[in-house]
């Protein structure tokens, strides 16, 4: 059977790197299998789901490299919710409640009060047609509950109903029916809670395996529970544990933090926030991998540890200088380009391991060929004078500095940072920067000229 998984956003707000830890799993799963990867979004929240946090999530998802085979979206879908609750209602597994959501909260608080589990009492259930025109005429609408198959008959007398699952990434798992209450599928305004919209699209999607975080481990044995009622067996599952930062904070989407589009502004590469992403709490060391092909090699969701993954935000700078400290050319040349760049390989390679961003390259081209700053100390005045007079004749060329260098401290005694350094700083105006070797051909005659007073 053809592999099949589905990344299912909540069109809500913008995607952070722990929502991209999920998307990617799916997709460097996909990949591994030849499978098929739906981006769905979840939008039957119609008050927060947003047009423009569905594209944001698109755009996102393609920088990270993820291009969707399908794209589906709930909104579009909701005969197929209102089919599958009709079939449940039909055969009396949804049924009308009329609580509110004080009541509920009162009955929950005498339950524990009891010292019981705070489990609803099915009390929708018993109530007789004439209740329920009762409870309509005042004008209450009902919410629906899925009755949950945890009895032999009697829903007023359950049993232990254990549902059993081989998670991919969490082993054996196991929830007793019994403990849980019944879900609501439908709020009393009519819309859909996540949960049937969700099995009905995985059904009718041919979804083989939903990965996903491991906060949704709880809602897997009631959504076990509904497949079946729908006449379907359930996919395979992966709970992923969560991203958090070191502290242990969460992330979330509301809150924008360290969303994808901001790690994107901030000139990161997208290699190093999915290898950061993919690879943080599991039994790989985190490394930049330069492409998704190379991490879908090593991404296996059987490596993902069982506590949670913590990560640094700052490491995102180290793995992106290791990974542009790499990059060839044609992997940069339309952003240099972008930035006003002419994009040649004596450039770009004379260039890269000073750069952490790949936009740093900004700073570096503006000394090949623009004003600098340059900077002499009074006491090396006469020395960069003099530096100027010999600058041997001819074309600057990978042999000028070494030449020129040679000739100056013949002449001046000066050796070692004494002799290099004044140089450095009168012709790029910093201490540090690429090989002087390099970079002199680069910077031309006519600048070094320029840039020391004769
Ligand atoms: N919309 C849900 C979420 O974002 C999807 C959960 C799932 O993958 O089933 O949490």
């Amino acid at each position: 059977m053809k592999v099949t998984v589905r990344f299912a956003p909540s069109p809500t707000g913008h995607i952070h790197i722990g929502n991209s830890r999920t998307a990617l799993f799916n997709w460097l799963f996909a990949m591994k299998h030849g499978g098929e990867f739906i981006l769905r979004f979840d939008d039957t929240d119609r008050e927060r789901s947003k047009a423009e946090f569905a594209e944001a999530i698109e755009a996102d998802l393609t920088w990270l490299g993820i291009t969707p085979n399908r794209v589906e979206r709930q909104s579009d879908r909701v005969s197929a919710y209102d089919a599958a609750a009709e079939k449940l209602k039909a055969e009396g597994l949804l049924y009308a409640c009329y609580e509110t959501p004080d009541e509920l909260e009162r009955r929950r608080s005498r339950a524990r009060a009891l010292g019981r589990p705070p489990v609803y009492d099915r009390a929708g259930l018993k109530l007789s047609d004439d209740e329920k025109a009762a409870f309509e005429a005042e004008g209450r609408k009902p919410h629906w509950r899925f009755l949950l198959p945890n009895h032999d008959g009697d829903p007023f007398v359950t049993r232990r109903t254990e549902v059993t699952w081989s998670d991919l990434c969490r082993g054996e798992q196991s929830v007793d029916l019994s403990s849980l209450s019944d879900p609501v599928l439908i709020r009393a305004d009519g819309s859909y809670l996540y949960t049937l919209p969700s099995i009905v699209d995985d059904i009718d999607m041919g979804v083989t395996h939903v990965i996903r975080g491991e906060d949704h481990v709880a809602n897997t044995g009631v959504q076990f529970a509904i497949f079946e009622a729908l006449g379907a067996k359930g996919p395979v599952f992966a709970h992923h544990n969560l991203l958090t930062t070191r502290d242990g904070e969460g992330l979330s989407k509301r809150k924008g933090a360290l969303s994808i589009g901001s790690l994107r502004d901030a000139g990161l590469e997208p290699m190093a926030v999915a290898s950061l992403a993919v690879l943080t709490g599991t039994s790989h060391s985190v490394e930049a991998l330069p492409n998704l092909e190379a991490l879908s090699e090593k991404f296996d969701l059987s490596t993902v540890s069982r506590s949670s993954a913590k990560f640094d935000p700052a490491e995102l700078d180290g793995l992106n200088a290791r990974l542009v400290h790499d990059m060839p050319l044609e992997a940069v040349s339309d952003r240099l380009c972008r930035m006003g760049i002419r994009p040649t390989e004596e450039f770009w390679m004379t260039v890269r391991e000073n750069c952490n961003k790949v936009a740093d390259a900004c700073h570096y081209w503006q000394i090949v060929c623009g004003n600098v700053d340059g900077k002499i100390d009074e006491a090396d005045l006469e020395f960069i004078t003099r530096a100027r007079e010999i600058l041997p004749q001819g074309e600057v060329n990978g042999d000028t500095w070494g030449e020129w260098t040679a000739a100056l401290k013949s002449e001046t005694g000066r050796k070692g940072k004494s002799l290099f350094m004044p140089l450095r700083k009168a012709l790029t105006g910093m201490e540090h920067g690429p090989d002087m070797k390099a970079l002199l051909p680069l910077i031309g005659r006519q600048n070094i000229l320029d840039r020391l007073p004769g």
